[in-house]
């Protein structure tokens, strides 16, 4: 065989399109679902996500975006548009009027949401109420809780927070202070509640709270409280960096009484709730950045193409083009890790590694590729007036949120067998 045969006779046994060429035994033709699984993947034009993109440009483009950002303000009517195009219902089951979709297919819609809607905060609202809260009360509520809620949060009607961290207990989560005493009929909590995403506009509140901190974790117990309890005290919004559209307050339990049937799961089921919310959080939770940073990129390459200086295209400069070269490797490192994490959930396979890989390189690979941005874009990536900084602003919380940096690192270490 020369040498010419031998790597063509390689090719033929490493070809992945075709199980007849590698051989009766080895079937390697994709099942349908991985097939959808493959190309939301590898199509990083999709039609599903290039769809929502277009109608976020022409549906959400909201002319008083700068000035609600400047004062903190959330746009409800864009929620309520997103309301009407059932967006929050991607995830859950028809039965409660959602869509039922998989979960690489909805990711593919808010990744096309984070494309076209340069109100990030609203996306981040929107990803937060399918991904952490819708996803949470679907898999954990009890039947009568989601035939109370699940309606209401599918369409819109209803804004769920999700409420773990405590001004003291933040990366230490199950260090919580928050408890929940047991009582005639129920609990009465007490305790405060920090960063909670939504708090000020929300309708019904995810809290974890300990029915015995001598247990440490065991004792974590999740509860749905609805917004008007008495004894819940919801706080100013909280002005911050970025997603500022976003409005997110600290809550406090002041001899909060919730009946037994607030209890999530049950009793002590909190820890475990929080682990797997969790995971998707940090699988998925970047998706709108995802989005968000393809944008970023598109514009600063449409900048590098026009821009002129010492009679040429700063995009001709290789400081340029590297920067953005560098833009892209992590844009679309990002985006396969975070479908890889995608398909393996939907095959039911673990995840941990793939969603921490994912948190981290969404996260820290948007905050990147804002601040390049803001570089290639000079003065004009430094003043309000463009957006290009509030881009910056608003991708560099994902490396905080959802579980910092460290803690992900942390995660793959130990993974990867390393002491913890
Ligand atoms: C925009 C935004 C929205 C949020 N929304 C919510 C919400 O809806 N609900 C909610 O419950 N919380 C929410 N949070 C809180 C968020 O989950 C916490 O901020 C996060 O878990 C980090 O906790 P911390 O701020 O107390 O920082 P700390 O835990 O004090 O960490 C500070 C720094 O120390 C590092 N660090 C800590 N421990 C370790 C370690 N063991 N190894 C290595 N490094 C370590 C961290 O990586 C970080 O860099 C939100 C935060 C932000 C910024």
């Amino acid at each position: 065989m020369s040498a010419t045969d031998a790597s063509v006779e390689n090719d033929r046994q490493v070809d992945p399109v075709s199980s007849e060429v590698a051989g009766d035994d080895l079937d390697i033709t994709p099942a349908p679902a991985d097939t959808e699984m493959l190309e939301a993947l590898l199509d990083n034009d999709h039609p599903r996500k290039r769809a929502v993109a277009e109608w976020a440009r022409t549906n959400l483009d909201d002319p008083d975006l700068a000035e609600r950002d400047l004062n903190c303000t959330f746009w409800r009517e864009g929620w309520d548009r997103l309301a009407a195009r059932n967006m929050f219902g991607l995830l859950a089951s028809p039965k409660y009027g959602g869509q039922g979709r998989a979960l690489t297919a909805a990711l593919l819609e808010l990744e096309g949401l984070g494309l076209g809607c340069r109100d990030d905060g609203l996306v981040f609202a929107t990803t937060s109420q399918i991904l952490t809260f819708g996803l949470a009360l679907e898999r954990f509520g009890t039947e009568a809780q989601k035939d109370e809620w699940m309606p209401k949060v599918v369409s819109g009607e209803a804004i769920g927070s999700f409420s773990m961290s405590e001004p003291e207990s933040g990366s230490d989560a199950f260090s919580l202070q928050t408890v929940a005493a047991k009582t005639e009929g129920g609990y009465v909590l007490n305790g405060e509640k920090a960063w909670v995403t939504m708090a000020p506009v929300a309708d019904l509140f995810m809290v974890f709270a300990t029915v015995n901190p001598a247990v440490g974790r065991w004792g974590v117990t999740a509860f749905l409280i609805p917004a008007d309890t008495p004894g819940l005290i919801v706080g100013e919004n909280k002005p911050k960096m970025g997603m500022r559209t976003t409005p997110f307050s600290n809550i406090t339990f002041d001899d909060c009484f919730v009946p037994e049937t607030a209890v999530m799961g049950a009793e002590g089921a909190g820890a475990s709730i929080f682990s797997s919310s969790m995971e998707a959080e940090r699988g998925f939770l970047l998706v709108g950045s995802i989005g968000a940073l393809e944008r970023v990129l598109d514009d600063s390459v449409d900048y590098g193409r026009t821009r002129e200086q010492f009679g040429q295209p700063i995009g001709a400069f290789q400081g340029v083009s590297h920067a953005l070269a560098e833009v892209k490797l992590g844009h679309e490192s990002a985006r396969l890790l975070m479908y890889k994490a995608a398909a393996l959930q939907q095959r039911g396979e673990s995840s941990m590694i793939a969603a921490a890989l994912s948190k981290l390189a969404g996260s820290e690979g948007a905050l990147a590729g804002a601040l390049a941005a803001v570089e290639i874009h000079g003065a004009r990536g430094y003043v309000s007036e463009y957006g290009v900084e509030r881009d910056l602003r608003n991708l560099s919380g994902g490396v905080i949120y959802g579980g910092a940096s460290g803690i992900q690192k942390n995660i793959i270490a130990r993974l990867l067998g390393l002491p913890a």
